[in-house]
């Protein structure tokens, strides 16, 4: 028996399911696949702000010297503008969810999150010592009823903008909820930021939820167009975490040429009113036409619109021959989404053009592979 075959049986078992996974270069064709919803990952610094840190590591973790000066204002400035007491860099959403949710909550306490959190939310939540039960997707009642298997402190955890289905919780009622009966709230706001709320803030940019939030998780890899998270909260958690998340503590500092290129970034998300305006307008352009030929999308506000094709098989058809006509779309295959809600997820942005998007629609409504509005 060869020595590598038990990894060769798996990557057979995958192709043989339609769930090999693959690596993607930036395509030729138009982008509905990339999360650079305003255009902001080709934006670069200036030469001249990065010259004297350009390519400089930090040689340590921030708790042996790798604590740049950059870091630290980094976070005071975001600490400053979204209106927290604190904020806590990570070199990525995935590590910041994994080091919020891996140690902040204790063995006495629990754990309520949405059953279509993230990935990197459930790895954190499988490293804690908490008990941790999902309640049906967006909905409080549901929340309401599983709190009555909780014990010791009760964390919520929820998205703003859910990754694959685009959609939203009622922020408005969950706050009220999770104030009325004592809770901490946890909210990511991957997809939200630069999209929603005051100059892009994200949905929960709102102070008089201060006493609610725990904590709001920023990750700069989508609308922000780098890469990188911060958790923003008070102080005391900020220290707590320095204590506790382990992929904070054990992991070697990011370049001060990251932060300042993150600051040059988020100043550009700030100010791009007009590319949110067209991106909204791209939204319900998209959303109108595919009601106008009855293609069935989950039901979403957010630049993620999801074509539900029903299985792994119709989701990679639909996808190759989208490609073939000139559209960059990726399909989300079960188990990543629940078996018969495989889907193909069409990201929209600041930069498409109105042509662009009757083209895509055009295109869908040629394969009948989706399933109709009903
Ligand atoms: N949270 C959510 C909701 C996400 O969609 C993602 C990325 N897909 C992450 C966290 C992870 O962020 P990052 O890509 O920065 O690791």
């Amino acid at each position: 028996m060869e020595r590598l075959q038990f990894i060769k049986d798996a990557l057979e078992e995958r192709k043989h399911d339609g769930l090999f996974r693959q690596f993607y270069r930036p395509g030729d064709g138009v982008d509905f696949c990339s999360n650079d919803y305003l255009g902001l990952a080709a934006v670069t610094p200036t030469p001249e702000l990065l010259k004297h840190h350009g390519g400089q590591g930090t040689g340590a973790s921030r708790l042996i010297s790798g604590n740049h000066a950059q870091a630290d204002e980094l976070e005071q400035w975001l600490a400053g503008t979204w209106a927290a007491e604190a904020a806590l860099w990570y070199g990525s959403g995935y590590l910041a969810n994994l080091g919020l949710f891996s140690c902040i909550a204790g063995r006495h306490d629990t754990i309520l999150y949405d059953e279509l959190v993230h990935a990197s939310i459930r790895e954190g939540l499988r490293l804690s010592n908490a008990s941790a039960f999902s309640f049906r997707h967006n909905n409080l009642e549901h929340l309401a009823e599983k709190a009555s298997l909780a014990k010791g402190r009760v964390f919520v955890v929820v998205e703003s903008v859910y990754s694959m289905d685009g959609d939203s919780p009622d922020m408005d009622l969950l706050v009220k909820l999770c104030r009325e009966r004592g809770w901490y709230l946890i909210v990511d706001e991957a997809h939200s930021l630069g999209v929603f709320g005051e100059s892009g803030k994200g949905h929960t940019f709102n102070p008089n939820w201060a006493d609610v939030l725990l904590a709001r998780i920023l990750t700069f890899g989508k609308a922000a167009g780098y890469h990188g998270a911060v958790v923003l909260g008070s102080a005391l958690l900020r220290d707590y975490l320095i204590q506790f998340s382990r992929p904070l503590i054990y992991t070697t500092a990011t370049p001060a040429s990251d932060f300042i290129t993150i600051k040059f970034k988020l100043e550009r998300l700030l100010e791009a009113n007009q590319e949110r305006e067209r991106l909204q307008q791209n939204i319900h352009h998209f959303k109108r036409r595919c009601d106008g030929s009855k293609i069935g999308l989950i039901s979403s506000e957010s630049a993620i619109q999801s074509v539900i094709c029903g299985s792994n098989d119709a989701a990679l058809r639909l996808t190759q021959a989208l490609g073939d006509a000139g559209f960059e779309v990726r399909a989300v295959r079960s188990p990543t989404v629940k078996a018969g809600t495989e889907r193909i997820r069409i990201i929209l942005h600041s930069f498409n053009t109105a042509e662009q998007i009757d083209r895509l629609v055009e295109a869908l409504s040629n394969y009948k592979i989706w399933m109709k509005n009903s």
